[in-house]
């Protein structure tokens, strides 16, 4: 009896992270900066401690080896370029520029806030992108010319075999935020291993990009509460699940069938990026919402 039940709850447990994987499978979102504000990115300023090739000197090669599907070493995508000129411009919405954003009030404590949406009546919603693995040279040309803000949050062990490419957006004005080094699920895990892929990856992030981190996303979504009082320890501000999800050009929503005010759209560094990144402004177009960047919502 015991065991059929330990069996029926493994089974739940699986199908569980089988669909949590779904929704976060391996990169991070960026950010683009045209704040209305301007400026919530500092310029970055040294170059990278490592060769454009690629030889990152992080920590643990092989940390990343049994944590979870998503973590297994990357390479950089050979795609051939867009064709010079490919323009993405009949495909892209067009958008009023954001309101100046309100800023939530954030909890005092000694833990941060976790949103799946802002809380905000302004008509905004958010992009976030995930991991990094997937490195096609479209996905900076869309941005360029979709000019809209986007949060990416890069896992080390997905972007250092090409920390450069990541630069490429940031200057382009995506916004990098931290998600672990090495992309395990942190829900149970000690406080010492949570804090240190936190605390690690903001730190790599901010010697590679000149600006630390202060937004963290959990991979999977999967966090606990010391999951959230490391990443206060680690200096984030807030911490970040979501409401959407698109892959493969597909928009799934977490409840409802529209993008709402306030609302986190997750996607990925992948195959499909253009697919997924129109399909992500075309829904937030037919609610009637702007892109927004994210750090202008969080002091
Ligand atoms: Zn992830």
């Amino acid at each position: 009896m015991l065991i059929l039940h330990v069996r029926a709850r493994r089974a739940v447990a699986a199908l569980i992270a089988a669909a949590t994987l779904a929704g976060c499978g391996a990169s991070p979102s960026g950010s683009p900066k045209w704040t209305a504000a301007g400026g919530s990115q500092p310029a970055s300023s040294s170059a990278f401690p490592v060769s454009p090739a690629g030889a990152a000197p992080s920590g643990s090669p092989s940390a990343s080896a049994s944590s979870s599907p998503s973590a297994k070493p990357t390479k950089t995508q050979t795609a051939a370029a867009p064709p010079a000129g490919t323009s993405y411009a009949d495909r892209l919405p067009k958008f009023d520029r954001p309101p100046r954003a309100d800023k939530v009030e954030l909890p005092e404590g000694a833990s941060v806030q976790y949103y799946a949406r802002i809380p905000t009546e302004q008509p905004v919603a958010f992009i976030t992108i995930d991991d990094g693995q997937i490195k096609r040279p479209e996905a900076l040309e869309l941005i360029k010319q979709a000019g809209v803000p986007v949060t990416l949050f890069l896992m080390i062990d997905a972007i250092k075999s090409d920390p450069p490419y990541f630069k490429r957006l940031q200057d382009a004005g995506a916004v990098i935020e931290a998600h672990t080094v090495t992309h395990q699920n942190l829900k149970g895990k000690s406080y010492t291993v949570q804090r240190r892929e936190i605390c690690d990856s903001a730190d790599k992030l901010g010697q590679w990009y000149g600006r630390r981190p202060v937004l963290f996303r959990p991979p999977y979504g999967e966090k606990d509460d010391t999951t959230l009082k490391a990443a206060h320890d680690c200096g984030m501000h807030a911490a970040f699940f979501w409401k959407e999800t698109v892959d493969k050009g597909i928009v799934r929503y977490q409840s409802g069938n529209t993008v709402q005010r306030g609302d986190i759209i997750l996607m990925h560094f992948r195959d499909r990026f253009v697919d997924d990144f129109i399909a992500a402004l075309q829904a937030i177009k037919a609610a009637g919402l702007t892109p927004a960047l994210l750090e202008d919502y969080i002091p």
